[in-house]
């Protein structure tokens, strides 16, 4: 099918073009693009056809420096001087921009992660609607009057920390970076984000968009490798407060930098969470959501439904209705409609995932389903991986206890509610677990019984605004996408003041 192979590299190659024409991929610092102060890039690739999509500047200390400079100098200034009902607006007016640029934005998405388009695009939207969220409920967001014996008043006021240093991960480029610059700005501090080095070009055009919005040096955004990059930005003493998402064994290195200097740091990190359904299921509804909840952004989601616990009087009827969900997720070019799942966003990631199915099989787990690259020519250029399903896993293997961050799911196999709890919860991650089952009452039970940071029942629920999301245990600290969040940008200043008799 040499024909069909080509059309897809020329389609790829043809809106690289487009998405690409008008754009310079520099560094955003103190309002400007410009190149890594040593002169070096880097190249971000298309995983559909393994083909560059465009050269980044590699970032190194020195970058920081400037750009945490610049941040600084905005923070004391400019940014400072607004009310919040100004920055508010201003954020707001970039959303706008954003929303405006949002063909543009979806495509450079699709084409760095090789997520579908139309998901791609939903994202931007979601990334825009976060910013808004924040823009519009940092208004309200103060201190409290406290109550104290004797004349004094005494209050609390939030105030920024200053300079924010920020790492996102590759799985939801510009949709995490709105989770993290959002509440930084909203709240009166300034930004130094570093996105991940497989993914920066939605990150860099989105900061050049800001132009004429954002004053300069509000929002830096600098581009290279975790180590010459974002290890640098962790540690730099002017930086007040950090945020991380990404693997948990980066979360510990950057919590061991952000110790050096007493930074505070909230942290979104892995999972491997569980969806346990119950015999009184539905199983259509349990299908469903198992399926968008593994395989959805090619299982390359922190919140992914990793593990099923079934009951054993459902498990037939499950595994069935589950199989036809696997079969009817569509794998192909995400350029094309009705595409439901792209390739692993990089080379690294489909070795890693292949890596795993191996070791399922070797661990003795049987695969029921996938377990390989489609059998399709047209898209053998690219990281496909087939929707997999491992059966007969054990909660104690490998492939059960660790993040595979890929489109493969393990089936296990329960019998009595105290045995689902306890594999549920035996696992070092807690950031999300999931209840299938029409009875409200052993949801409810389920829900307080799980040690998650988030649980969902009857669905694989996406995120909503003002829906806090992080993780418990090993999966992080802190929660994003609501009001609590802005606590996490803001530090409380307590203003105790006496209270003379007035001498009139
Ligand atoms: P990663 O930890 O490899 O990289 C994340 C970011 O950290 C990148 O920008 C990278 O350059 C940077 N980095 C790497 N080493 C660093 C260092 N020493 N100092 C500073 N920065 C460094 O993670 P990833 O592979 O990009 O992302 C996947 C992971 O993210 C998964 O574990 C996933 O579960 C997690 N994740 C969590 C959430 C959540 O909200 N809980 C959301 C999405 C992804």
């Amino acid at each position: 099918n040499e024909e069909s192979h080509g059309e897809i590299r020329q389609r790829h190659r043809r809106a690289i073009d487009e998405a690409t024409a008008e754009i310079t991929f520099g560094a955003w610092i103190d309002g400007e693009t410009r190149s890594a102060s040593t002169g070096e890039t880097f190249r971000t690739t298309d995983p559909v056809i393994d083909e560059t999509i465009a050269e980044v500047p590699r970032c190194t200390s020195e970058d920081i420096e400037t750009a945490v400079d610049a941040a600084q100098s905005s923070f004391k200034g400019e940014w400072s001087d607004l009310g919040v009902t100004e920055r508010s607006a201003l954020l707001n007016e970039w959303a706008d921009e954003l929303s405006a640029h949002r063909d543009t934005l979806g495509l450079l998405e699709s084409l760095d992660t090789g997520k579908p388009l139309e998901y791609a695009k939903e994202e931007i939207d979601g990334a825009v609607a976060f910013l808004s969220y924040y823009a519009d409920i940092a208004r309200s967001h103060g201190g409290k009057q406290i109550p104290v014996d004797g004349d004094s008043l005494v209050y609390t006021q939030r105030e920024p920390y200053g300079v924010c240093g920020q790492i996102t991960p590759w799985n939801f480029p510009l949709y995490l970076l709105s989770w993290k610059v959002g509440p930084a700005l909203a709240t009166g501090n300034t930004v130094v984000i570093k996105p991940a080095e497989l993914t920066p070009l939605t990150a860099l055009y989105a900061a050049q968009l800001s132009e004429g919005i954002l004053p300069d040096g509000v929002l830096n955004v600098v581009p290279g490798y975790g180590e010459e990059a974002g290890a640098p930005l962790t540690e730099h003493e002017d930086v007040r407060k950090l945020a991380f998402t990404g693997e948990d064994l980066t979360g510990e290195t950057i919590m061991k930098a952000a110790a050096a200097n007493i930074t505070p740091v909230t942290l979104e990190l892995g999972g491997k969470s569980p969806m346990i359904v119950f015999p009184d299921a539905d199983v259509e509804t349990a299908a469903e959501a198992a399926a968008d909840g593994i395989f959805y952004n090619t299982g390359q989601a922190c919140d992914a439904a990793s593990r099923i616990l079934l009951h054993e009087d459902i498990k037939e009827e499950f595994t069935e209705a589950f199989l036809d969900h696997a079969a009817d997720y569509t794998v192909g070019d995400p350029l094309e409609e009705g595409t439901m799942m792209g390739p692993l966003a990089h080379q690294g990631q489909y070795e890693k995932v292949t890596d795993y199915i191996e070791l399922g099989t070797e661990e003795g787990a049987t695969v029921l389903t996938g377990g390989s690259a489609p059998d399709d020519p047209d898209l053998e250029d690219g990281w496909f991986i087939e929707p997999t399903i491992f059966d007969d896993v054990s909660n104690d293997m490998r492939i059960a206890q660790e993040e595979i961050f890929g489109p493969v799911e393990c089936l296990l196999t329960f019998s009595d509610y105290d045995e689902a709890i306890e594999m549920a919860n035996d696992i070092e991650y807690g950031l999300a677990g999931y209840v299938i089952t029409e009875n409200a009452s052993l949801a409810h039970q389920a829900a307080s019984d799980i040690e998650a940071g988030l649980i969902a029942v009857n669905k694989y629920p996406g995120d909503d605004l003002g829906v806090p999301f992080g993780g418990y245990k090993r999966s992080g600290i802190g929660r994003e996408c609501a009001e609590e969040t802005l606590d996490h940008y803001t530090q409380t200043k307590t203003v105790n003041m006496r209270l003379d008799e007035p001498e009139l």
